[in-house]
């Protein structure tokens, strides 16, 4: 082959490479170029002769930076730069640099790839990276959310066996007694009816009865309690005299109170018709009323005070009983919680709990003053309900 055809051959070869080559002298003059340097930049060989590499590039630096230090370990390694278009439009490229010498001078190569389609599709993983995970964030706060829900539900489901073992207990207890004492009665009655003792046989129906009613307000008490735990209580609001409902109570409590014991009523409402939850007031009412009777012992008295405003209800029960132990005191809303001086009578602890949800949950107040072996009040305040 000749000199000549060699260069040709040379040229044919440089020229078919994939990436561009450029090279350029220790003042960054263009020495040589191939054909796909000049279709990226879109510059004529020619052209690119004429001016120095640093205008091909937006960041110079690094091309001065290797012709002083070419032997570094950096530029043994490929460098992202932004070559700079004929037009000025900017895009990414990889180089990798290397030093020649040829005649006894220094060159400076530079092998040069179009990554544009590669920044592309990295920007697209960055931003599929980044929603992923936003997407997982969102998906932990979800986790948490459901997580804490299960905790809440797993320590409910612990309070609800505590209250059926709870119950349990009570029922062998609380519902024996009564029960038992209704078998007497009915034994007795049987008795009377073959003498003819009707007074006797009306003594023990009335007692019956009355246990009837005790046993009806334990189970009302324990069907209520979940209710008034998770703050589902559906009111059921009528009109109706509130002088009504205490008469009803006054009636209803009458055959539990013990040998001697009197029962006050004062009532100073207004005697209107008032809309609210006849059985709520009941059960708060009751519930106060039957503690006051069964902690206080014969011969005590017994008062309750209702009176009533344009805005609220007032009542409060007082006895001349017991008493709760002040280091007690702070204690007896707590479900199931009786006082060391309650326990030799029955109970189950409930009571003044369910009281206090009711009270809490139609924005009322209780409070209560006592004093041991002298005996307790009772007040509770509770907003009237507006009639919708
Ligand atoms: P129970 O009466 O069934 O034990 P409650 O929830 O009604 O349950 O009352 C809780 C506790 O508060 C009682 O066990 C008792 O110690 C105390 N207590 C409530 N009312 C009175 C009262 N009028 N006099 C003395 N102690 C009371």
């Amino acid at each position: 082959m000749e000199l000549k055809e060699k260069i040709g051959f040379y040229k044919v070869c440089f020229d078919s490479m994939q990436a561009g080559i450029l090279v350029f002298n220790d003042s960054r003059d263009i020495i040589l170029s191939n054909i796909p340097i000049s279709l990226l930049f879109e510059y004529s060989s020619e052209e690119l002769r004429k001016f120095k590499a640093c205008k091909l590039f937006k960041n110079c630096g690094v091309l001065k930076n290797f012709i002083q230090n070419s032997e570094k370990q950096k530029f043994k390694s490929l460098i992202e730069l932004i070559g700079i278009k004929k037009n000025g439009q900017e895009f990414p490229v990889e180089v990798s640099f290397g030093k020649i010498e040829y005649e006894g001078m220094p060159y400076f190569k530079l092998l040069l790839t179009d990554i544009t389609l590669r920044k592309k599709r990295e920007k697209k993983i960055k931003s599929l990276n980044y929603q992923l995970e936003e997407e997982v964030k969102l998906r932990n706060i979800e986790l948490e959310n459901l997580i804490e829900k299960l905790k809440k539900s797993l320590s409910k489901e612990k309070e609800l066996n505590f209250l059926k073992t709870k119950f349990i207990a009570l029922a062998s207890h609380e519902f024996k007694t009564p029960l038992s004492a209704i078998l007497s009665s009915t034994e007795l009655m049987a008795k009377y009816a073959d003498l003819n003792n009707i007074e006797k046989r009306n003594e023990h129906l009335s007692k019956i009865k009355s246990v009837i009613n005790h046993l009806n307000n334990m189970l009302d008490d324990l069907l209520t309690l979940e209710n008034i735990e998770s703050g589902e209580i559906n009111l059921n609001s009528t009109k109706f005299k509130l002088t009504n409902l205490i008469n009803e109570i006054y009636k209803n409590s009458k055959p539990l109170l013990k040998n001697n014991q009197q029962l006050i009523f004062n009532n100073t409402n207004d005697e209107g018709e008032i809309y609210h939850d006849y059985k709520i007031i009941t059960i708060i009412l009751t519930n106060l009323l039957n503690n006051a009777i069964k902690y206080s012992n014969e011969n005590g008295i017994i008062k309750v005070d209702i009176t009533s405003n344009k805005k609220n209800i007032y009542f409060s029960v007082e006895d001349q009983g017991i008493g709760i132990p002040v280091n007690e005191q702070n204690l007896i809303f707590n479900r199931f919680f009786r006082a060391k001086n309650a326990l030799y009578y029955p109970g189950t602890g409930i009571g003044l709990n369910i009281v206090k949800g009711y009270i809490q949950n139609l924005n009322g107040t209780i409070s209560f003053e006592s004093v041991e072996n002298n005996g307790t009040i009772f007040k509770v305040q509770l907003p009237k309900l507006k009639l919708l």
